[in-house]
């Protein structure tokens, strides 16, 4: 079949597919960004927190150091100019054992060196000051820290993008590559073959296996998949806080923590379940009672059966159990020599918050 020829394709119509097919198209692109699903947003983008990070916990001059801070800054000036929904609430980081008081000036200390300087320790008194439901030895309060409407913010790129000239292809799964002679030929699931000058392998859970069906990439420069998911419980009745609540965090997350969409629900969650596929997103009742025990760390109060099975959410993993955690991995072609490809693997969280500054950075290498 003669293969259709397109600039750029962007793989995958979550937000930060979404959010580099908008910035290549402000960058004078065509673009064309490929989802396989039926609409926009319902992979890992319509699954997680909401939360808008601050840039808290990554080590110094990390990309998720980085991409969130500058994210952060980038999405409030985005969602305050286009109308997207969105609330600076701060959160509250809390120590709940007097040997945890000591790990909050570490998380200070790290913030610090990341460029968010705005974390002010709290004695217990002027904590429960702010939220009196709060039980904690002390706490750090960023005041930096929010939520956003992920949708409407997804809604807003693809609107972007689309008045850029670029189009969102639905229903378009990407089955394979090749790449050679400077062009990067899409073999699509229906048989259509796309030869695209740049590729962008913005595939969420998919990337690192969809990569090793690119033929002309080197799979030893690929990293493994591994799948952490996240369960949440949903609180029934109102929650008596109007900050997000985080206990100081655990190895492979944030420890079970209290956030709150824009209508003021709050859901408790997400814990960190390794599991062998992304597509196992049902919440076990069950996992309930162990939420149970690490709220009222937090919140004594919390009154038995008020904790609801909510939904899931799986973190694209590039580490495995018990391996420090790993980067982003935004690889171009210095590193695996397939001019005009970029991949990007392990966009787990803050991928939401560092959505924009991430597709300022790929736009740039494609440049
Ligand atoms: C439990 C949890 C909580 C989180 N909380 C936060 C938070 O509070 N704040 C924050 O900043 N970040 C958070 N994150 C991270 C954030 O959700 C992700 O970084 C972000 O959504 C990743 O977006 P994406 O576009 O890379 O991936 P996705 O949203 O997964 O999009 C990938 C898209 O690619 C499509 N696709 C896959 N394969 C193909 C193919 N072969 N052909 C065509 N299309 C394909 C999929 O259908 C999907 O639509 C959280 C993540 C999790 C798991």
């Amino acid at each position: 079949m003669e293969a259709e020829k397109i600039d750029c394709a962007v793989i995958g119509a979550g937000v930060v597919g979404l959010a580099v097919a908008r910035a290549l198209a402000l960058a004078g692109r065509e673009v064309m960004v490929l989802e396989g699903e039926g609409g926009i947003g319902t992979g890992t983008s319509s699954r997680n927190s909401e939360v808008i990070h601050a840039g808290i916990y990554y080590p110094k001059g990390s990309l998720k150091a980085q991409l969130c801070v500058q994210g952060k800054q980038a999405l409030y000036d985005y969602a305050g100019q286009r109308g997207v929904a969105h609330r600076r609430c701060g959160k509250l980081i809390v120590a709940t054992s007097a040997e945890q008081v000591g790990e909050l000036e570490g998380i200070v200390a790290k913030a610090r060196a990341n460029g968010v300087d705005d974390l002010v320790i709290l004695t217990r008194g002027q904590a429960q000051a702010m939220e009196p439901h709060l039980q904690c030895v002390a706490a750090i309060h960023s005041p930096s820290t929010g939520i956003v409407d992920s949708h409407a913010l997804m809604l807003s790129l693809q609107g972007d993008l689309e008045n850029a000239g670029g189009m969102v292809a639905l229903k378009s799964p990407v089955a394979r590559a090749e790449c050679a002679n400077g062009a990067i030929d899409l073999f699509m699931a229906d048989g259509t073959v796309l030869r695209c000058a740049s590729v962008v392998n913005a595939a969420g859970l998919h990337a690192p296996l969809l990569a090793r069906r690119f033929q002309g990439l080197d799979p030893q420069q690929l990293p493994t998949a591994y799948f952490a998911k996240g369960n949440y419980f949903t609180l029934s009745g109102r929650a008596p806080f109007s900050r997000l609540v985080y206990p100081v965090p655990e190895p492979g997350g944030l420890g079970v923590h209290l956030t709150l969409d824009l209508g003021g629900q709050a859901k408790f969650g997400p814990d960190v379940q390794w599991v062998e596929s992304p597509g196992d997103l049902v919440v076990d009742p069950a996992r309930g009672d162990a939420f149970y025990a690490e709220v009222r760390k937090y919140w004594p109060q919390l009154p038995d059966g008020a904790l609801l099975p909510g939904y899931a959410g799986m973190r694209p993993k590039i580490s495995g159990p018990g391996e420090p955690a790993a980067d982003f991995m935004i690889q171009g072609p210095e590193a695996h020599r397939v001019p005009g490809l970029v991949n990007l693997f392990g966009i787990e969280s803050p991928g939401l918050t560092s959505s924009l500054a991430i597709g300022a950075r790929v736009a740039q290498m494609l440049a």
